[in-house]
């Protein structure tokens, strides 16, 4: 199967890697814009949840004990789900990587809260892709290390601004680490959140034109 990366609304993404499936913030009931049914959801491999706040962890839970997942967070959370009966909850913490299914996992920093442990963003390394996926952040640099020693394919942003970036700092933020394709997220959903991903684009296209911005709509599926 060919790796891909779909939008699920909000922050929740499917991703296709090396013919594993994963899922990243999987918050599907009650998320005004999901692409997708819970009932809809196909075998999952790997769940990844960035933090613990509502639109992220989501449906980690009931998700991970269906299809006897694995559920991948920092270890506070991974502790609270195996707590809540997930059988294959596996924590780590920022800077740590692991070997899933064939995949390297890399635990990146991000600039935000939880109620458990801390926020983080993750770097999915398959045999022909990698992804980014940055959970919920603030602008920080240091991610620009992390590409060095995994260059980046394609790279999922938060642009909604208040709770994280917005368009402007985030165009900054993959100027940085120069992704092959960005795709902007967490915006939109509410209208707190509300930005237009033009602006992340042409912020982009101006400061570093060797990136490709992808708008995707809720549900599209990219191909790599
Ligand atoms: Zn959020």
């Amino acid at each position: 199967m060919k790796d891909y990366v779909k939008w699920l609304g909000h922050a929740a993404f499917e991703l296709m890697l090396d013919g594993k499936r994963i899922l990243i913030d999987p918050w599907i009931r009650g998320n005004p814009k999901a692409a997708v049914k819970l009932e809809d959801i196909e075998d999952v491999d790997i769940i990844l949840v960035t933090h613990d706040h509502g639109d992220h962890l989501g449906d980690s839970i009931e998700i991970a004990e269906k299809f006897d997942a694995k559920l991948i967070s920092v270890y506070e959370i991974a502790v609270y789900a195996s707590n809540q009966g997930v059988r294959n909850a596996i924590g780590m913490n920022v800077g740590g990587d692991i070997e899933v299914d064939g995949l390297k996992i890399v635990m990146t920093p991000s600039l935000h809260s939880s109620e458990r442990g801390c926020p983080v963003g993750f770097i999915i390394v398959g045999s022909k892709n990698t992804v980014y996926h940055a959970g919920d952040t603030g602008f920080f640099s240091d991610i620009k290390y992390y590409a060095e020693v995994y260059p980046i394919d394609v790279a999922l942003v938060p642009i909604g601004g208040v709770y994280t970036m917005n368009p402007v700092m985030a165009a900054r933020f993959v100027a940085l680490f120069k992704p092959r394709i960005a795709v902007p997220m967490h915006y939109g959903t509410f209208d707190v959140i509300e930005k237009d991903p033009k602006e992340f684009k042409d912020q982009v296209e101006r400061k570093e034109p060797t990136i490709r911005v992808i708008i995707l709509g809720i549900g599209d599926k990219l191909e790599l």
